[in-house]
């Protein structure tokens, strides 16, 4: 009997050789290709005659084959097909097209879809590039069971999922088509085949179908469904799907939240001599902002429950003040605190800035100063092991380093708070347990922990990424600041640039200038981390618009990827054209030196200077011995240097926009009017022309991090894959926004409010269902 828990290979059609490829896509059971949705739909139920077509957007064409011809042109064998309705034809035409010779035969019915465009040749008449194509199978056909699936309906199309068949020939859509229709039909006639997954009550107060029908919905739509709808995944029978999958993640959210309240943290008091404590410090008035999150910060620690927080705040606004803050609450109630910064360079700025704020500060627990330590990978082994030893003994209070170094080898004599900069939260929260030795009463308890991001986190994104911590956001910037002035320019207007430069340093400000790699001409540069080059991604974001569902997957459709190759070769030839050098840091300090910038104090800051290079130079920065620092990314988190007015970012086209963001948050903190410049030198494309205006048009972090968020989508928005992003299989951040929202407010609302509509047995179902999710889907071993 098949149920949703089959594994593939059992399946009709599949078998063993199928089954391994698609365990590649991770589909491995019956369940898993139903949950694999369409990724468009086209209408061949009720099709869009050609006449009534526009050129420029994305059109699907049922027509009849008219005639097709090769083409061998002296660069690349072209095939061009002509696909005709009464009067009206669409010219199509495919690069490379060798292949497609023999496939298509006068008389046939094609389904086509692409981008329309107007045909310059004959006039009125339309031509498509390299479009999808599905030969329709005629009345005669020997599928003719099959034949119901492909026309006279809204027709699913499928993204390719891998694997071929047993002669070769790709698992298309229309094998999909038929493997899920078998399935459903099957499942239909099922007793135990689809469970339901959600209460009776819950589908019926929001309105949503069933499993089943939901699936069979959305698979094959019934004659009517309005096509916008489906292919925006708005239907109810996809938000079915779509909140389904949500609620469970928020539900695991929650229960995890729910855990953690149950475990043993420290209660720190925050009593008049810690707040004493506290106020010495401030070098300014605080913000309502700060003050705000301080208190919900020390809120959290006064718990006996382990503090798990996030605090956000855009760049400048003032968070190591507030972390600061915290670390003396921890340090006041006599334990020690620990700041892990993400790069060298940060963690060396935090210790200065601990420095400079604890410095002449006399502790009242101790009556001594503060002792804060750092630890960076260029100590010597001696003095490493030196440093580990008094963090070891207690002998110092504020421990600053790395991620990497503070989490693999220190253990602490009594570590009471944790905060985490920018980044990196993944996978370290289990060892913070371990960086403590038992107390002399054998417990443990586990250490608070703040993790700080100047990324203005979407909020889809806080909700899942960071759906287990309480968050809170400084939303104000200190006073005084006035907008940073944002100009485009190009590398020919670089005297201007130089010139401003040097005005601006002549007025005794100091400015930063920015490049995207160290060195010209050679590979491996640890700073290369832009968005890699960019050419041909105005097909791919054509077709992003067209087909707003698309998964953040890969290939396509058996059409596209041949497609793809296509373009692979054209890119091919691009390569032997000769490529314009970027401009790089290294070789424009030289440059910059001899000339423009002649007679100004230059540095040079990268990644690849040793830390002690590296602090030698930001020191001399910060102390106004450079006038001008050369750089690249490396100074993108943290640098906070407030006589800095001017911020040059050359090949701004090759930046992405959160890193753009955090660069120009570099200037505009201290008093003088301050000014970012993004000069482009070289080809800027679409996705690099929006980053470029929105930057010119907004300073507001939120908005930027939202655009970035589209441009880049949620597994590269943190800049690295493994940011502990859910994989979802139906749901869509950027697009099901709305379903999410409510998916939280269901999942809250569940987990608290038993709701007497609901049986017992259908919650238990619930909350069994959740474990085999989360263990099975995120690998969390629930205990
Ligand atoms: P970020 O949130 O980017 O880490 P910082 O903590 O580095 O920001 O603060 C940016 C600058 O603003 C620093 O020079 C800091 O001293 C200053 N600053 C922070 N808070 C205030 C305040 N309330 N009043 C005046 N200056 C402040
Ligand atoms: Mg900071």
């Amino acid at each position: 009997m098949l149920e949703l828990s089959t594994p593939i290979k059992f399946v009709k059609r599949v078998g063993e050789r199928v089954a391994e490829a698609l365990a590649k896509r991770g589909v491995e059971t019956v369940e898993d290709l139903l949950y694999h949705l369409p990724f468009r739909y086209e209408d061949r139920l009720n099709p869009m005659p050609i006449s009534q077509l526009k050129a420029g957007a994305m059109a699907s064409i049922i027509g009849e084959v008219r005639g097709s011809v090769l083409l061998r042109t002296r660069s690349m064998p072209i095939f061009e097909m002509t696909v005709g309705q009464g009067l009206d034809t669409v010219k199509c035409m495919w690069f490379h097209g060798s292949y497609l010779k023999d496939r298509f035969k006068a008389g046939q019915m094609v389904a086509l879809y692409g981008k329309l465009e107007a045909s310059r040749s004959s006039v009125g008449k339309f031509k498509m590039i390299q479009p999808q194509f599905e030969i329709l199978p005629g009345s005669d056909s020997a599928e003719a069971e099959f034949v119901s699936l492909e026309v006279g309906r809204i027709v699913p199309v499928y993204e390719f999922l891998g694997g071929t068949t047993a002669w070769g020939a790709k698992l298309t859509s229309r094998w999909l088509r038929r493997v899920v229709w078998g399935l459903l039909e099957e499942l239909k006639g099922s007793e135990s085949g689809v469970a339901e997954t959600l209460p009776a009550a819950m589908l019926e107060r929001l309105g949503l179908p069933g499993r089943l029908d939901a699936l069979h919905a959305v698979h094959f739509p019934e004659a009517g469904t309005p096509v916008a709808e489906l292919m925006s995944a708005s239907t109810p029978a996809h938000k079915r799907l779509i909140f389904e999958e949500l609620f469970y993640l928020e539900l695991g959210l929650e229960l995890k939240r729910r855990r953690l309240r149950e475990r043993e943290g420290t209660a720190f008091a925050t009593d008049e001599r810690v707040r004493k404590a506290l106020k010495q410090i401030l070098p300014f008035h605080p913000t309502a902002a700060q003050k705000r999150v301080l208190g919900e910060i020390a809120a959290d620690m006064r718990k006996p429950q382990p503090m798990r927080r996030l605090l956000q705040g855009d760049v400048g606004s003032g968070k190591t003040i507030v972390a600061m803050q915290a670390a003396l609450v921890a340090i006041e109630n006599g334990y020690q605190a620990a700041l892990m910064a993400p790069t060298e360079i940060l963690a060396t700025q935090h210790y200065l800035s601990a420095r400079k704020l604890l410095g002449d500060a006399i502790s009242p627990r101790t009556g001594r100063p503060y002792r804060v330590t750092l630890l960076t990978g260029s100590l010597d082994d001696a003095a490493k092991r030196e440093v580990r030893g008094r963090i070891y003994r207690g002998e110092t209070e504020l421990a600053i380093g790395t991620h990497a170094l503070i989490e693999e080898k220190v253990d602490f004599d009594n570590l009471g708070l944790v905060i985490v900069d920018e980044q990196h939260r993944f996978g370290v929260q289990q060892r913070f347990r371990l960086m403590r030795k038992p107390g002399a009463d054998g417990r443990s308890a586990e250490p608070d922990v703040l993790v700080m991001t100047a990324t203005p986190i979407p909020r889809t994104l806080a909700l899942t990424l960071y759906g287990d911590l309480e968050t809170s956001v400084i939303d104000e910037l200190p006073p005084g600041r006035t907008p940073v002035v944002t100009r485009r320019t190009t590398e020919e207007r670089a005297e201007d640039v130089w010139a401003f430069v040097r005005k601006h340093v002549a007025a005794g400000q100091q400015a930063y200038i920015v490049y995207p790699v160290i060195e010209g001409a050679k590979d491996d540069q640890p700073e290369l981390d832009f968005a890699p080059d960019e050419d041909g991604e105005q097909d791919a974001a054509a077709e992003k618009k067209a087909a707003p569902s698309t998964p953040l997957r890969s290939s396509r459709d058996d059409t596209s990827s041949k497609q793809k190759k296509t373009t692979k070769a054209a890119k091919a030839e691009k390569l032997f054209a000769p490529r314009r050098a970027l401009r790089a840091a290294t070789d424009m300090y030289e440059e910059l030196r001899a000339s423009a910038l002649a007679g100004l104090r230059l540095g040079l800051l990268h990644g690849r200077l040793s830390s002690d290079d590296k602090e030698v130079v930001m020191r001399r920065f910060q102390r106004g011995e450079i006038d001008v620092l050369i750089a690249t990314t490396v100074i993108e988190v943290g640098v906070d240097v407030p006589n800095a007015s001017v911020m040059v970012i050359e090949h701004a086209e090759r930046f992405g926009l959160a890193q753009m963001h955090q660069l120009r948050g570099r200037v505009g903190r201290g008093a003088a009017k301050s000014y970012c410049i993004l000069m482009t030198g070289g080809r800027v494309s679409e996705a690099a022309e929006a980053r470029l205006d929105a930057m010119v048009a907004t300073q507001n972090g939120f908005e930027l991090a939202e655009l970035d968020l589209e441009q880049r989508g949620p597994g590269e928005f943190f800049g690295t894959r493994q940011a502990g992003m859910p994989e979802f299989r139906v749901a869509n951040l950027l697009r099901d926004r709305a379903v999410l929202e409510l998916a939280k407010a269901e999942a809250t609302r569940f987990a608290q409010h038993p709701d007497s509509a609901m049986t017992k047995e259908e919650r238990d179902a619930v909350w069994a269902r959740l474990k085999q999710q989360w263990q099975r889907r995120y690998g969390l071993v629930e205990a």
